[in-house]
């Protein structure tokens, strides 16, 4: 292994890696019509697969029984004077998001398009052998973008701290933020070197196998996130007000869900915002509240969310956007290696230095189409989502039968949240995990009328 540094020099002279000196202005040239047109059929079949998938899933695994209904009118339920700072401190994050959005994506591609000045290095370090060239690379990568963003990540908490949401102090936040590198250059590290082993390996059908990969690491996360994420950023413990206690059983009962698992977290540390969530699969499973919630909200209320929450159990919301993504993983994949193709054809890779520059090539290549495809993506993943929280709203208030809690709930989320209850279109396209307030006050009050009669 030791002579790989000065086989590498020699190939090198021999122009084995062309490719990369050739003239940018003119990608293609290089290459045959062949592999191109194979790329545009390959695209062509990933993005009818992404359609079928999308069709199928939308008839499978959709929301039930939710009513369509406008938002409520703003006036009704909002002191429009109030949200003038509210819309100032979510304009200043929009701004930030719209550029923050993009910025992932376009660290990847220039980390492409700049190879040719560290791919060699690279080879070196890692002695020609792709799993090693492919850890470095993820973690490489990972701290490149990370680095890119971090300005962007210190305005999100500095506008925070401005606005009193934010609490947490800067050493911790920092602690945080470094914490979610390490996991991150965790999963790149593992995914890069899976991905580079296939890619040497099977130039033909890594695409599937890293499908196969990704899906498996998409079900792993949702599983292991309450046992080996969530506890770096968060304490729990378990709830002990007995009375609200007593209401959850209550709801899980008609929910016909287990819901021993409650617990309430340490938020208050970070942020006076309030929320809940539910994470994990089958016996990983567990709800979690906010301590701001329990401490600024009334018991009606906070039984409300719960109920929401419930709702998302009862209908295997986590398995199912789970199963969304792992299925959505395919034609992801068979569009990046369309890509990778297109760029530095079908060949296989060959041995030595000079294969695993072609393979490290290709991961880098294959990286940044992935997180041009992640990140054009957020609208469908944000769609989807939206139909789920609309389902957990709707079947919420069926377990709860409490509407003028969950309008009064979504009032205070609002002002506590320093929310904004009608985003702009493009906002709620990008960004919007859930309805609007006013879709989801609009909801209630449908609630409410129809049980009324
Ligand atoms: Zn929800």
């Amino acid at each position: 292994m030791g002579g790989v540094a000065g086989p590498f020099g020699r190939r090198r002279a021999e122009g084995y890696d062309r490719p990369v000196r050739r003239p940018r202005l003119r990608p293609t040239r290089w290459l045959p019509a062949e592999p191109r047109r194979r790329s545009a059929a390959l695209a062509a079949v990933a993005a009818l697969g992404a359609g079928g998938a999308v069709a199928l899933m939308r008839w499978r695994l959709w929301s039930a029984g939710v009513p369509s209904v406008d938002p409520a009118p703003l006036t009704d339920w909002f002191d429009p004077a109030e949200l003038t700072r509210n819309r100032e401190y979510r304009r200043g994050l929009w701004t930030m998001a719209a550029v923050g959005v993009p910025l992932a994506a376009l660290t990847a591609i220039g980390v492409a398009l700049l190879g040719g000045r560290w791919r060699p290095g690279v080879v070196r370090l890692a002695h020609g052998r792709p799993w090693a060239a492919g850890i470095i690379f993820g973690v490489g990568l990972s701290l490149v973008t990370f680095l890119v963003g971090l300005p962007l990540a210190i305005g999100r908490y500095s506008w925070g701290r401005e606005y009193g949401i934010v609490t947490q102090g800067f050493g911790a936040w920092l602690l945080d933020a470094a914490k979610g590198l390490g996991i991150q250059a965790v999963i790149a590290a593992i995914l890069g070197a899976g991905a580079a082993v296939l890619i040497a390996r099977a130039p033909r059908l890594w695409w599937l196998a890293m499908a196969g990969v990704v899906a498996a690491f998409i079900y792993l996360s949702s599983l292991l996130s309450p046992v080996l994420i969530e506890p770096l950023f968060q304490r729990t413990e378990p709830l002990r007000d007995p009375a609200l206690s007593a209401q959850i059983l209550d709801l899980a009962h008609r929910a016909g869900v287990e819901a021993d698992d409650v617990k309430v977290n340490d938020a208050s540390a970070r942020t006076t915002a309030a929320n809940a969530y539910v994470s994990g699969l089958g016996d990983s499973r567990h709800i979690v509240l906010f301590d701001t919630l329990l401490r600024d909200f009334p018991p009606d209320q906070v039984r409300m969310v719960v109920a929401h929450e419930l709702a998302h159990v009862e209908r295997r919301h986590v398995l199912q956007g789970s199963t969304w993504g792992a299925v959505l993983a395919v034609p992801g994949l068979l569009l990046v290696f369309a890509v990778v193709g297109w760029r530095t054809g079908y060949a296989k890779s060959g041995p030595g230095a000079a294969g695993c520059d072609l393979v490290l090539r290709r991961l880098a290549i294959a990286a940044a189409a992935a997180a041009v495809i992640g990140t054009l993506s957020t609208p469908l993943a944000n769609w989807v989502s939206r139909a789920y929280e609309r389902e957990a709203d709707c079947r919420g208030l069926q377990l709860s039968r409490d509407p003028a809690a969950d309008i009064a709930l979504h009032q205070g989320l609002v002002q506590r949240s320093l929310g904004v209850p009608d985003p702009p279109a493009a906002v709620r396209f990008w960004f919007g995990t859930h309805p609007s307030a006013l879709e989801r006050i609009a909801l209630a009050l449908r609630y409410r009328d129809e049980t009324e009669r």
